[in-house]
């Protein structure tokens, strides 16, 4: 085969979702590893769809996740346009070809007509009722300028065969094939009509998308054997489903890129995971980077089986991801987030240390340290731990203890923090777990924080930590 060339083609219609994007990145994974090329090409012939600023989405998600086009509508090359409504008069050029060929004929039926026609399970098929009219009339009514719309002429006998990477060969009987439109009565191509004709005038010649398509390629290899055309390799990817029957829908309004890093995920992590909805490599491994990816990517790794989005691996794969972060990296990304949080003069620094390695993803932040700016009434409850031998009593006695020393500490952190509490368990003859149990409820009023005792109080600091503990201190004496 001559250079291998896939693409992505999105209509826009809102935020790229999941199953979008991974069209998108196995299109292009697949074709930097074949050296080839991917092109991106945008399906705006539905102008009932369009979503104004959805273009620019797409440009700027598939730049920002490193799946970069080699040609497409903002980079150019030589197959433009690459937007469809820029190529509008290509198609009714070849859809004449197809008529003269038989391929295709001039369809003058009425809404009334087609609403009368039988209703099969909810569908009304049509009939070829305008496949036979004369010559004649067929010039006279497009002189009169009768609307029409231009269907496909399909083959009443016999099947249609192809081979599908994934799925294995698929026979479809060409009865079960209805005579769609190809030219709209507004001039403009049907999805079905322009997606043939683009893919060969742009040279594609390995057409990967969603299953969703799968039934429907029978039609379109019969439009490239009228035009004597070769057929592209096709690779359908299995459905993503947001639970065993539900699919993941852009419709429903199911995840999309965007959504996804509002609520604190990666980039990396994102495409990661997307990754792996229909795919694994070979050794089965799941963190993979981006040039890891491009290196593992083969499309006889795809599954024919649905793949269930799992929000909470995602998280598990998230936190891998925040967890390498550069500190200087997580402190600059975290940065909305804490902002959120209202911190005051906390030290950013301490902070992002506490939570770098105890998040998910980064919208658990404000959740994760509330503590650190709301602090009121503590259950008393929380000081119990059976396991550490603590409970109110034991609080009320060394609380105060714990204050003493604290008050005289010097170097105020976390490590001296530390030393100082176990030292003091050690004076008290309690386990050292009680007292950085009891301490640390004292400073958060939590049963459960990011982070222990001593590292909370060095965030804290030592005014607002003794102050804590002085509330505590009251009120288990109330
Ligand atoms: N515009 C179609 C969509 O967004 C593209 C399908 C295809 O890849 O041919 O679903």
């Amino acid at each position: 085969m001559s250079e291998l060339r896939t693409r992505f083609a999105p209509s826009p219609t809102g935020y790229l979702h999941i199953g979008g994007l991974r069209t998108a990145l196995y299109s292009y994974l697949y074709a930097k590893k074949m050296n080839g090329k991917f092109i991106l090409r945008i399906e705006d012939t539905d102008q009932g769809r369009y979503v104004d600023g959805a273009v620019e989405i797409i440009y700027r998600t598939l730049r920002e996740t490193g799946i970069m086009y080699d040609e497409g509508p903002d980079v150019g090359g030589d197959y433009g346009p690459y937007i469809q409504s820029e190529r509008k008069n290509e198609y009714l050029f070849y859809a004449e070809k197809l008529v003269e060929s038989g391929h295709a004929y001039y369809c003058f039926c009425s809404e009334e007509r087609l609403a009368s026609l039988p209703d099969i399970n909810g569908a009304r098929r049509y009939d070829k009722h305008c496949l036979n009219l004369s010559k004649e009339e067929i010039a006279e009514r497009l002189a009169r300028g009768d609307k029409y719309v231009i269907r496909q002429n399909m083959p009443v006998t016999g099947n249609s065969t192809y081979h599908d990477v994934v799925y294995g060969d698929i026979t479809i009987e060409n009865s079960e094939l209805e005579d769609q439109i190809l030219i709209k009565s507004d001039g403009m191509p049907t999805y079905n009509f322009a997606n043939v004709i683009d893919d060969h005038l742009m040279g594609i010649n390995c057409v990967m998308r969603g299953i969703e398509y799968l039934s429907s390629t029978p039609k379109y290899n019969l439009l490239y054997d009228a035009f004597g055309w070769e057929r592209p390799v096709y690779i359908h990817m299995p459905p993503i489903m947001k639970d065993a029957q539900h699919k993941l829908s852009k419709r429903n309004g199911d995840a999309s890129y965007e959504d996804l890093i509002k609520k604190g995920f990666l980039k990396d992590a994102i495409i990661n995971y997307i990754a792996l909805l229909g795919w694994s490599p070979k050794d089965d491994s799941e963190k993979m980077s981006f040039a890891e990816l491009q290196r593992k990517f083969d499309v006889s790794g795809i599954n024919k089986s649905p793949s269930i989005f799992d929000p909470m691996k995602l998280a598990w794969l998230n936190s891998l991801y925040i967890k390498e972060m550069p500190p200087e990296s997580f402190a600059e990304y975290a940065k909305p987030w804490l902002e959120t949080c209202y911190l005051k003069d906390f030290d950013k620094r301490l902070v992002c240390k506490l939570i770098q390695s105890r998040i998910e993803t980064f919208a658990e932040i404000e959740d994760k340290l509330r503590f650190l700016v709301e602090f009121g009434d503590i259950d008393d409850g929380l000081y119990v731990n059976q396991k550490q031998k603590a409970d109110a009593a034991l609080a009320k006695n060394i609380l105060p203890k714990i204050k003493d020393k604290l008050y005289v500490l010097k170097n105020w952190d976390n490590q001296n923090l530390f030393d100082t509490l176990v030292e003091l368990s050690a004076e008290l003859d309690c386990k050292k777990g009680a007292v950085l149990w009891i301490a640390r409820v004292a400073l958060t009023g939590l049963a459960v924080t990011p982070g222990g005792a001593s590292e909370i109080a060095e965030i804290l600091g030592k005014e607002e930590t003794l102050r804590r503990i002085d509330c505590a201190i009251m009120q288990l004496n109330a």
